[in-house]
């Protein structure tokens, strides 16, 4: 018998929709689906939907989530509407949720759904699972990096991915001719999620748990998509793995932490040759 689907639908606000992702994606299936207003409007104008198998445990499922959506509310991210649940009948709902994701274009790379078979011509292609990149879209730091990485000579360069997470930077940096390149994550699902996605993509990258300070040798670009307070902790490692020069591409730095970010960096002698600024969130490109 094909089991039925129940469809859950939450309305957020933008801010909220990564928090009410993360929670229906601990119980739904097949990944999580955003649509973003064409017109933002303000408040909860996002809908987050996922899936859930219809049995026996699913009442009890959805009631979990009711409660942990209202334990959200308690964090002031932004409104949150009420949680709505039906039915789909319709066998191809997943065909149907698959087809909102449409391939990503950022700089020279265009990041696109495993099942996608579109093949822009004129970009360098990152395939990925939907439950890493899609769904809450790219992280604004994310796109960031990607942006720099398209900029930046790479062509038989050296490069370090700090903290890989999907391995989305390390893939890209490889596509442009990088060589060779190694990841590292400190989380070992991240470091395993990278691997699948380095053999997705057809390139050789080593991935292995740890940080900065577990790897051996100095590379041409290190580029580190973490948070301020980690980047200024080891600030040291990173730059003790940069040529002398070479260019260290940080993202993650918020606002109000730029300044003492940019000191950490600046005792070590990197200084900042570049910088952007998305929503709140800062990278920069330092050098010596
Ligand atoms: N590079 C990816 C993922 C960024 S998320 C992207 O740009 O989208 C940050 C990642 O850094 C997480 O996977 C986290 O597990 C990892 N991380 C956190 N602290 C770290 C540290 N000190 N050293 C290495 N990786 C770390």
């Amino acid at each position: 018998m094909t089991p039925r689907w129940l469809e859950l639908a939450v309305p957020a606000h933008a801010e909220a929709v990564e928090a009410v992702s993360e929670i229906l994606g601990r119980f739904g299936r097949g990944g999580i689906a955003v649509e973003v207003p064409l017109e933002p409007r303000g408040g909860a104008d996002h809908t987050v939907k996922a899936y859930l198998v219809e049995d026996g445990e699913s009442f009890a499922k959805v009631s979990d989530i009711r409660d942990a959506l209202g334990h959200l509310q308690a964090f002031g991210l932004g409104p949150i509407g009420e949680l709505a649940v039906r039915m789909v009948e319709d066998k191809d709902w997943l065909e149907a949720w698959k087809a909102e994701f449409v391939p990503i274009r950022i700089g020279r790379f265009v990041i696109r759904p495993t099942w996608s078979a579109a093949r822009p011509e004129d970009a360098l292609e990152l395939v990925l699972d939907p439950g890493m990149a899609f769904g809450t879209g790219l992280h604004p730091t994310t796109r960031q990096c990607l942006e720099a990485l398209s900029q930046v000579a790479l062509e038989g360069k050296s490069v370090l991915d700090v903290g890989t997470g999907s391995g989305i930077l390390a893939i890209a940096a490889a596509k442009r001719g990088a060589s060779p390149v190694v990841a590292v994550d400190t989380d070992p699902v991240a470091v395993t999620a990278a691997r699948e996605n380095a053999e997705r993509n057809a390139v050789a990258i080593p991935i292995g748990e740890g940080s900065a300070a577990d790897v051996p040798g100095r590379f041409d670009v290190v580029v580190a998509n973490l948070v301020s307070p980690v980047l200024q902790r080891i600030a040291p490692h990173l730059a003790a793995r940069l040529a002398s020069r070479g260019t260290l591409l940080i993202a993650g730095v918020s606002v109000p932490a730029e300044r003492d970010t940019r000191e950490a960096f600046a005792q070590l002698r990197l200084s900042a040759i570049d910088r952007t600024q998305s929503d709140d969130w800062v990278a920069l490109a330092l050098g010596r």
